[in-house]
């Protein structure tokens, strides 16, 4: 074979989804194939003839976005603060839906995603999922019910649907998503996770997003004083702590839980995810796009929580490529740690195995950043 022209890919950063990502590392490539993975200095000297090909920032294994909302993929784009985002939601209820999940699955697999995990409003975006996603993922069902006299009936009437879905299961596994802990009352909160995690049904949970959150948890102020009455009737009684803590409180933080966010944070809050096994998915266009600011990467990085990546909706987001947020991130943090998320990081969280890029995987299967 040696009649064949090698190259030496190389970037900033190079991972083959296993080990620890390469700076200066690099793939040989043989006639449309991966034939060496290591240094660059490594390889030149087994591949001395090698032409030495430079791809940017990153190489590595097909990307995972983490988390979408595929049927709000025909709403226009809000920015702006975070609570009007829910009223934008809202006002443009009408285009939310199935026409919404099919273009925003043809989006997502046209930039390159290995799998997704996928916030689910409606029965019909599940059925579709379900039988027609040609990527592997996860879709949540998401339970919006604040109203707390209804926790009993809300509980049974989701899991019928969460139980006749899971016999479907092929590709794409099912999940529940209580939308955050603002919108969910806390008895439901409670029954959810409860179920869920007996089950072996993996959890995506909105959470430490906002400071309108925090305050709305804290002292029952702000902004989402108005979006509950929305819903509920029953008054709010704030729990007088955190979102992290106050979904620890009710049992939600687990190995099979991926909290999306986790913006409003302290170092003893990281802890407690880093203890629990909890996976964080960052989704920083979308929190820029909703003014909520930035996660704390380093706290994360510190204790050694697992991290993934999502691009959130189109709603908030320019669009579905989750390289995107790695590339956003580049210069706030090590690289290396954003393109762990970016895959090993994303299909830890949704329970797949990492693919691997070694001797024989074909190169279109080496995504670039
Ligand atoms: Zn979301």
């Amino acid at each position: 074979m040696s009649w064949l022209r090698t190259e030496l890919w190389t970037a900033e950063v190079v991972y083959a989804g296993f080990g620890t990502p390469m700076l200066r590392g690099a793939l040989a490539v043989q006639g449309g194939f991966v034939v060496g993975v290591g240094s660059l200095l490594e390889l030149r000297a087994r591949f001395p003839e090698a032409e030495v090909v430079h791809k940017g920032k990153a190489l590595f294994p097909p990307p995972v976005n983490a988390h979408t909302h595929l049927d709000l993929s025909l709403l226009p784009r809000y920015r702006g603060p975070f609570p009007g985002f829910l009223h934008h939601v809202v006002a443009h209820r009408e285009r939310r839906g199935l026409e919404g999940a099919k273009k925003g699955l043809e989006e997502l697999v046209a930039s390159g995603a290995g799998a997704f995990a996928d916030i689910v409003f409606k029965d019909e975006v599940m059925d579709f999922l379900l039988e027609e996603s040609p990527l592997p993922g996860v879709a949540f069902y998401e339970v919006f019910a604040p109203e707390p006299s209804l926790a009993e009936v809300t509980f049974a009437a989701v899991r019928r649907k969460v139980e006749a879905w899971r016999r479907r299961e092929g590709r794409v596994k099912v999940g529940l998503s209580p939308h955050a802990p603002y919108s969910v009352s806390p008895p439901l909160l409670k029954k959810l996770a409860q179920w869920a995690k007996a089950e072996g049904i993996p959890l995506m949970v909105h959470g430490a997003e906002s400071l309108e959150e925090v305050a709305f948890l804290a002292r029952g102020e702000g902004p989402l004083r108005e979006v509950y009455g929305r819903f509920a009737k029953t008054p709010w009684t704030p729990p007088g702590t955190t979102p992290i803590r106050h979904l620890h409180a009710l049992g939600v933080l687990g190995p099979t839980t991926l909290l999306v966010h986790g913006v409003q944070v302290d170092e003893e809050e990281v802890g407690l995810l880093a203890e629990t096994g909890t996976k964080v998915v960052l989704c920083p266009r979308s929190n820029a796009s909703l003014e909520v600011g930035e996660a704390p990467l380093a706290l994360y990085a510190k204790h050694g929580v697992e991290l993934a990546l999502g691009t959130d909706s189109r709603g908030s987001s320019p669009d579905l490529d989750v390289r995107q947020e790695a590339l956003f991130l580049w210069e706030k943090a090590d690289p290396r740690l954003l393109v762990r998320a970016l895959t090993r990081g994303g299909y830890r969280a949704l329970g797949l195995p990492t693919p691997r890029l070694t001797r024989g995987t074909p190169a279109a299967l080496v995504h670039s950043l």
